[in-house]
């Protein structure tokens, strides 16, 4: 008997993993896996077992652990602060460390945002506005944002005060008479509707990710999409916060995904990516605007949490931040992209099951339409793994891309061509009866 509760209960024990090095990943039975997912959450974002992160956290454990953020500073906090702002184009110049999940980034952004606008007078501002298709965590406050399928079980736990407008995606919402600067301006007014709907005095934040990521499938924004929002944002004095938890710290090709959109937010949060998966970390990115306004109020700012720059996982994220803020990484990471996205595209674009391939750097998505679309997602995923030994994230209408921004272009051209064989001959068996034998298998 296992005291160990998991997930998925009926589910046998997955297999041990004994190691991961670089893009790969090993089991105790001996066989291993190319990891195209980066850790199945796209965390792994600069591989398994970086030699030089590894040496700062072994460092950092001979000097201590984690001491209170508020009693004692830490200069790699200060360090870590100045390099996530070194890159920015946008205007954001301070870093609050919160804590572990970008679910609780996301929710210190919120909590902030009230807090600000609170102390600026404005004391009715308690509604948050999201987007549907959108996902940003599991804790209640995230779930009631988001619209992650099987998080709708919760729903009548969810918080007060919350609205949503529609997906932004241009593959599926945009009319064929419109263009994409038309689309994003008829998303901006459905925005502008909304805070006139509820009031724009009782409007705290509206809230997105950069690129629509993991249930979607990195859609990114169409033509002055952010623009846009952001006009509608500022006319009502409704702060806009940004989630990138999937795309940020250089995955989209540059530091930050919003940068490709030359608009500033008044917030943005970073997880997963922040730590790579040595560490669980998060952060929001806020102004010295918002810092004047706690300055010349409360003087302090609500939020805090046991474990708010713990500072083993800063030291590990130092490391992991100054691979990625080092001299042309996030160039490479652009270039390989746009590779990455010419070899699918130019591998399916005549296949019948084919609808699109999008992304921003390493972050991307091929979009599918054909019968039992989750189940051939399944199918070609569990190909790929038991015939290639890699392993992607097929489910849904989609398959998704995360892997780590190490890979090199070899890999890219290996990993993808057995993609597009897989993709190509099991698109050609596809019929019901397969269908029914594919064993629908949950990961995450
Ligand atoms: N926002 C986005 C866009 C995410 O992809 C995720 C995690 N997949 C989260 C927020 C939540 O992060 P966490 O699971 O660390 O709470």
């Amino acid at each position: 008997m296992s005291n160990l509760l998991r997930t998925f209960v009926n589910e046998p024990i997955p297999p041990k993993i004994i190691k991961g090095e670089g893009m790969w990943l090993h089991l105790e039975d001996g066989k291993k896996y190319f990891d195209m997912t980066g850790g199945f959450t796209a965390h792994a974002v600069i591989g398994w077992n970086n030699k030089e992160v590894n040496k700062r956290i072994s460092s950092q454990l001979n000097k201590i652990t984690h001491i209170d953020y508020k009693a004692f500073s830490d200069e790699n906090r200060e360090t870590l602060a100045s390099l996530l702002c070194s890159k920015a184009d946008h205007q954001l110049d301070k870093v609050f460390f919160c804590g572990g999940s970008g679910g609780e980034a996301c929710e210190t952004a919120m909590h902030l945002s009230y807090q600000a606008h609170f102390e600026a007078g404005d004391k009715e501002k308690t509604w948050f506005i999201s987007r549907n298709q959108s996902y940003h965590g599991a804790t209640t406050e995230t779930m009631s944002i988001g619209d992650r399928p099987n998080l709708e079980f919760y729903r009548p736990l969810y918080p007060l005060n919350r609205a949503k407008i529609s997906e932004h995606n241009k593959y599926r919402h945009k009319f064929d008479n419109e263009s994409d600067d038309e689309y994003s301006k008829r998303c901006a007014d459905e925005l502008e509707h909304k805070i006139l709907d509820i009031g724009p005095e009782n409007v705290s934040a509206f809230i997105g990710e950069t690129i629509m990521g993991g249930l979607v499938g990195d859609v990114p924004p169409s033509e002055n999409y952010w623009k846009y929002i952001r006009v509608v944002c500022d006319k009502y004095n409704v702060h806009l916060i940004i989630d990138e938890v999937w795309c940020g710290t250089g995955t989209s090709g540059k530091i930050y995904c919003i940068d490709w959109d030359q608009i500033s937010p008044d917030f943005i949060f970073l997880g997963k990516t922040l730590g790579a998966g040595y560490v669980p970390i998060s952060a929001i990115l806020t102004s010295s605007k918002i810092e004047n306004i706690i300055k010349n109020g409360s003087g302090r700012i609500e939020n805090s949490t046991t474990f708010q720059g713990h500072s083993l996982a800063i030291a590990a994220s130092l490391g992991v931040q100054s691979l990625i803020h080092s001299d042309g990484f996030v160039e490479e990471v652009n270039r390989k992209g746009i590779l990455f996205r010419s070899i699918l595209q130019d591998g399916l674009q005549d296949h019948e099951f084919f609808k699109n391939v999008r992304g921003r750097g390493l972050r991307n998505s091929v979009e599918i339409s054909c019968e039992n679309e989750h189940l051939f997602g399944l199918a070609v995923t569990e190909r790929m793994k038991n015939e290639h030994g890699i392993l992607i994230n097929g489910k849904w209408h989609r398959f998704t891309f995360s892997n780590a921004m190490i890979i090199s272009d070899q890999e890219i051209q290996w990993s993808l061509d057995k993609f597009l064989t897989c993709f190509k001959d099991e698109a050609s068996k596809w019929n019901s009866d397969r269908a029914k034998q594919i064993k629908e298998k949950q990961f995450f």
